[in-house]
């Protein structure tokens, strides 16, 4: 009787629902969404922190996925890709930005 008593104040207080939203983080499984360089086809792998090699192919695949699932209102941030720059960009802007200052 005594236990069935804590779990009607833990659901009360939404324990059992952070719990699980807390599991969730601790499983590196948090939805978000893809970063994506289109001009050298890098993709951002949020795990390793860390710019990858990734085919424009799949990333049209995830695309289209994402605007499938859009379609039927279904939420899939993970699905979502965003066009960014990535770090070989960043090593091109330094470069630019060289040429201009050592250039008369
Ligand atoms: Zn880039």
């Amino acid at each position: 009787m005594g236990s069935r008593g804590q779990k009607d104040i833990a659901a009360g207080i939404g324990y059992n629902k952070s719990y699980k939203i807390c599991r969730h983080f601790q499983r590196g499984r948090i939805p978000m969404p893809a970063h994506y360089c289109p001009l050298h086809a890098r993709l951002f792998r949020t795990s390793k922190n860390e710019w990858i090699d990734f085919p424009r192919e799949k990333i049209e695949g995830i695309k289209s996925l994402y605007q499938f699932f859009q379609r039927r209102d279904i939420d899939t941030p993970e699905y979502l890709v965003i066009e960014t720059a990535c770090d070989q960009c960043d090593v091109q802007r330094f470069q630019d930005k060289v040429r201009k200052i050592a250039s008369p």
